[in-house]
């Protein structure tokens, strides 16, 4: 790809043990000020480096690529993780893990599309970014990038000790499609409120070996189609039938993330639920997603007020972030499925990002 570019490659001890291939991508861990602006604008990564001499002392050989252009996460999109998956995939022979450099806001999302476009992986690819540049001297982001580094290239029995997607940030060690942004400002800024920690760093890593995905012997496939077709839609009390049909109305709509209240609960007013009812006799796939973030699983036909969207063929999202919901439509949308292989697959776990 001729946008990406091997920035530098070192060799740090004489027993090397692991190769790890980082990737960086944007976000604020590689951001300086525009002395003009004002405002934190990407830099090249060589100051990155420049800023983490420590690198050589890590137990591993690292080389950096950058994929550019470099970007604030905001700007991400199904084009881009396309890209990362498929520059992932093609080093994947050459690397024992991966650790991608991302900014912050749209890292849960980047982290679950990319369990979905890599398909039988085995090796760890773990996203970090930080709330403070590198640059800064509390920065977040030595520890973030150090310890990603470490535990990409942690091994047991010659596996790897974490062979999937993961968010690393400020001492946790997240599965990648169960995470959420929560916090702006704190150094821990990602929760997984339905999921274990993966691993919590402190004197040791301590990994949370039940809750953590085997290897498997199966051929890594990448997926490089996404179909964007998809919408969110918020419920809140007053949301007005135009509002909805606004969102029900778009071209070519395939599918959309309906984050409901509680365990799944939504109006009962039959205006609304015409307009679902319309949306889904139409080929609209509807997932229920509940505005919750913790405290368990939409539960469609707990409460009466859910009893009707289970009759008119909302499907359960279950567990499910919205991040996760999203990423989980496109990739399925992009297969080609019909909508009840969709609705059979949305029902199931495909890479852990559900509890059933
Ligand atoms: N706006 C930045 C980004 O997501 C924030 C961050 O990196 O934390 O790219």
């Amino acid at each position: 790809m001729n946008n990406e570019q091997l920035t530098v490659s070192f060799s740090l001890r004489t027993k090397l043990k692991s190769k790890i291939l980082v990737i960086y991508t944007g976000g604020t861990i590689g951001m300086m000020m525009n002395k003009e602006t004002n405002a934190l604008e990407p830099f090249p990564f060589d100051d990155i480096y420049m800023h983490l001499p420590m690198l050589n002392l890590v137990n591993a050989e690292i080389t950096v690529k950058e994929m550019l252009p470099l970007i604030d996460s905001s700007d991400t999109n199904p084009q881009f993780w396309v890209r990362l998956a498929t520059l992932i995939f093609d080093n994947y022979k050459d690397y024992d893990g991966f650790v991608v450099l991302h900014g912050t806001d749209t890292m849960a999302y980047t982290a679950s599309a990319l369990c979905f476009l890599l398909e039988n992986l085995s090796k760890p690819v773990i996203l970090t970014g930080s709330q403070l540049p590198l640059g800064v001297i509390r920065t977040d982001g030595r520890e973030n990038i150090l310890n990603s580094i470490e535990i990409a290239a942690a091994k047991q029995e010659e596996k790897p000790r974490v062979p999937e997607v993961c968010i690393y940030f400020e001492n946790s060690l997240f599965r990648g499609n169960r995470v959420y942004k929560d916090n702006a400002e704190h150094f821990n800024a990602f929760h997984s409120a339905n999921y274990p920690k993966l691993a919590e760093v402190g004197v040791r890593v301590k990994y949370n070996d039940a809750f953590i995905r085997q290897t498997t012997d199966k051929q890594l496939i990448l997926h490089t189609k996404l179909d964007e077709n998809i919408a969110i839609l918020k419920l809140y009390p007053g949301i007005t039938q135009k509002a909805m049909r606004a969102v029900f109305n778009t071209e070519n709509l395939r599918a959309v993330v309906l984050e409901t209240f509680g365990s799944g609960n939504a109006p009962s007013n039959p205006e609304f639920i015409s307009i679902l009812e319309e949306a889904v006799n139409k080929g609209i796939v509807i997932v229920n997603v509940t505005q919750c973030k913790g405290g368990g699983t939409v539960e469609i036909g707990r409460y009466g007020a859910s009893v009707l969207l289970k009759k008119i063929g909302v499907i359960s999202g279950h567990d499910i972030t919205t991040e996760a919901a999203v990423a989980k439509l496109m990739y399925l949308l992009g297969e080609g499925l019909t909508n009840e292989e969709l609705k059979y697959y949305m029902g199931i776990s495909l890479r852990g990002e559900i509890t059933v």
